[in-house]
């Protein structure tokens, strides 16, 4: 196997810090070159003392003179242009894109432009701007290859068939927290309630949006623009183990799928040795002892998030960065504690419903969207409050 010369974006988060411990497991095999992070700059100073890549991204420019100091043989940059920088530098290969916002598409873009693989965590990118990504792709030799579980488990499961032998793919949720309550509790879910995830350790957000089934909205999303399918071919499926992954169906009613104890080690580790494999040592996963994997349908009157999803590509455009920034308000509202559970689902559906769509062709038309989604949903929300 070659060795693969990684940016590592966004190293301080979950995926970030699960990423810096695979690479860690095979030095022999992964080469760190940068790593870019935002405020957490006493992490970040860990990392560069453990890992010692040659150059470094933070977000602030007071940031990165303080790491300077520190460090004076290192290139340490900051802000979009420091980003920039670590992507287009001549000895990456692998770029592992685990940052959010607007700065994660430019980002992707430019290691499409530069023939990268990348390692694709951060799903609002492929959601927001799905299109204009796989547009940017056909011309290159760039590579998407999906770190999020369950497409991760979709890519394995596909392996080597032709995409039309797929009949269907079949998201799984582990449900969250909430998907045996009655959809008249909702209102009653505290903060704490939301985040406290059954099987699964991540961030704020997406442990709320794991609550919501929005995050599994949002995969229902990129699993459309990842595997260039038709929305009737993609389902979801509560399964509250987080064993299985996800599954594929093809034409042959025969199903493949991904199992594991949930650890997101594995597919960050699948995404920088596809389309080989290399040693990972998880806890033993005896299916004798666990006797059972369960399966549930998803209530989408519930959990209107899945029902948004599909209207996302109905609409297609910019619906899909229309439907993520509303979301991101929302949740930020509720984690706040100034709408309810319910009204997250609300808010989201009354903006969905409002929006004129107009397609995204450029960075600046998605930063446009998102903008104005948040200054409406902004409103939205102080308008109901107020009454
Ligand atoms: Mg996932």
């Amino acid at each position: 196997m070659e060795t693969r010369h990684i940016a590592l974006l966004g190293s301080t988060g979950s995926i970030g810090r699960n990423s810096l411990e695979v690479i860690s497991l095979h030095h022999d095999r992964f080469q760190l070159i940068s790593l870019a992070a935002g405020e957490n700059i006493n992490l970040v100073t860990e990392q560069i003392k453990r890992f010692d890549p040659p150059m470094v991204s933070v977000k602030h420019k007071k940031d990165a003179d303080h790491l300077k100091k520190l460090f004076p043989r290192k290139t340490i940059l900051f802000g979009n242009q420091g980003l920039e920088e670590l992507v287009s530098d001549k000895r990456v290969d692998t770029v592992i894109a685990s940052i959010n916002g607007t700065s994660a598409l430019t980002a992707t873009m430019i290691a499409i432009e530069n023939n990268h693989r990348i390692c694709l965590a951060n799903k609002e990118t492929l959601v927001a701007a799905g299109e204009l990504i796989n547009q940017a792709l056909e011309s290159t030799e760039a590579e998407i290859i999906p770190i999020d579980s369950e497409q991760s488990a979709i890519f394995q499961s596909i392996g080597s068939n032709k995409k039309e032998y797929i009949k269907r793919i079949i998201l799984t949720a582990s449900g969250g927290p909430f998907f045996g309550k009655r959809k008249d509790e909702f209102s009653q879910i505290t903060v704490k309630q939301a985040l406290a995830h059954p099987t699964w350790l991540m961030g704020t957000k997406i442990t709320l949006d794991s609550a919501t089934l929005m995050n599994k909205a949002l995969e229902i999303i990129e699993a459309y623009h990842l595997f260039k399918l038709r929305s009737d071919q993609i389902e979801t499926v509560i399964h509250p183990q987080s064993i299985v992954h996800s599954l594929v169906e093809f034409i042959d009613s025969s199903f493949i799928a991904q199992l594991s104890w949930p650890d997101m080690k594995i597919p960050i580790l699948y995404s920088l040795t596809y389309p080989e494999r290399n040693h990972f040592p998880n806890r033993n996963l005896d299916l004798g002892e666990l006797k059972k994997l369960e399966f549930y349908p998803v209530d989408i009157e519930k959990f209107s998030s899945i029902k948004m999803a599909y209207l996302v590509l109905e609409k297609g455009k910019n619906a899909g960065a229309v439907f993520n920034a509303a979301n991101e308000v929302a949740a930020d509202f509720f984690l706040k504690g100034k709408i309810t559970f319910d009204e997250i689902f609300e808010v989201v559906e009354n903006i969905m419903g409002g929006e004129n769509f107009f397609p995204i062709r450029t960075i600046e038309d998605l930063n446009q969207t998102i903008e104005e989604t948040k200054q409406k949903t902004i409103k939205y929300i102080q308008r109901r409050l107020s009454k």
